[in-house]
């Protein structure tokens, strides 16, 4: 016999809003989530294109909101660091490295990782001048010139939070065309001191026991060449934490999980949402409306078999 009717693995905006839902429709539902609730957001300075704040909100601020209203909904919060899902009969066994819960059904929400480029010098220096997030360690680099690797959203966030510090803020992208939205790309072209070199390639990250700089190759030039600089922001896209469900449910070739249009995945009663899902376009409010339907999915398949 199960505890819980449902285990949200993920307390990011997914997973939350999965927990309201479900919460809210009567189910009894506890959230796993391995570090603080919130998810990524945590660590965005400011998010503003999430319906609601047109000035903006923090992160900081957001994530515990939501995790506030998903336990005044009713919905159980716990850390722990999910390893496995195993299957009983009809029930759902989720093994975590401290405890374990027993469900009729489980939503994945456990998101994504920032992806390492896998250059010389990236692990040896990571938190010796190497991050992946500006507004946790930007503060270190006042007055300093620092890079940030990637042409996408996040290169571009990272790059107006670290500009609020640094001397000068060098955005590497090794393609033509920036590829994050307009609003950010403006943003940063008005930013006095951002610089962004296109067909900017890093080949290594250079230092002993700290960052010095990169050696870069450009487009066109017939060498590389080494460039100073004190920190390094690699914003290169984002790897789903799909690890432990390897062999468990269908993945697509980049591991993240695929679902029909209910959010159902290839295992009865497992359901996912938020861009550990396939096809996802990840973004906040997208994510929410994701923990929704799957959080209404679930409530359908449990009803249909009481
Ligand atoms: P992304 O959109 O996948 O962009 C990754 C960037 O890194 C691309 O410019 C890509 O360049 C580059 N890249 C990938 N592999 C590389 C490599 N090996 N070497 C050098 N460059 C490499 O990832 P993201 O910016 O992390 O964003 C992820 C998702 O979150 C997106 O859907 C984004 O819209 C969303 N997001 C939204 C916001 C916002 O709304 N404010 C903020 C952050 C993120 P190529 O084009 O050459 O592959």
């Amino acid at each position: 016999m199960s505890d819980l009717d449902l285990v949200v693995i993920g307390a990011g905006v997914a997973g939350l809003t999965a927990a309201i839902f479900a919460a809210r429709h009567g189910l009894k539902v506890a959230v796993v989530e391995r570090m603080a609730p919130g998810g990524q957001i945590v660590n965005a300075d400011v998010i503003e294109n999430f319906p609601g704040f047109p000035s903006g909100i923090g992160g900081h601020e957001l994530g515990p909101l939501i995790a506030e209203h998903a336990e005044a909904a009713g919905a159980e919060l716990a850390l722990d660091a999910v390893e496995a899902i195993e299957l009983a009969g009809h029930d759902r066994i989720v093994r975590g490295a401290a405890a374990t819960w027993r469900a009729r059904a489980v939503i994945l929400a456990a998101g994504s990782t920032p992806r390492a480029l896998g250059i010389p010098g990236e692990e040896r220096l990571r938190g010796k001048g190497v991050s992946h997030c500006a507004t946790c360690d930007g503060p270190l680099f006042a007055a300093q010139d620092v890079g940030v690797i990637g042409g996408g959203d996040s290169a571009l966030d990272e790059a107006l939070v670290l500009a609020r510090h640094a001397a000068r803020v060098m955005v590497f992208h090794r393609g033509a065309n920036l590829d994050a939205q307009r609003a950010l790309q403006d943003r940063a072209a008005a930013t006095r001191n951002i610089e962004i070199c296109l067909g900017a390639s890093v080949e290594e990250i250079l230092g002993q026991a700290a960052v010095t700089g990169v050696r870069l190759r450009t487009a066109g030039a017939p060498a590389s060449r080494t460039l100073d600089l004190r920190g390094i922001f690699i914003q290169v896209g984002l790897e789903p934490n799909t690890q432990f469900l390897r062999g468990m449910l269908k993945l697509d070739p980049m591991g993240h999980i695929e679902t029909d249009i209910m959010l159902r995945t290839s295992v009865e009663g497992i359901f996912a949402a938020g861009d550990i899902r396939a096809h996802s376009v990840a973004q906040l409010a997208a994510a929410a409306g994701d923990g929704a339907t799957a959080a209404l999915a679930a409530f359908r398949y449990l009803q249909e078999r009481r």
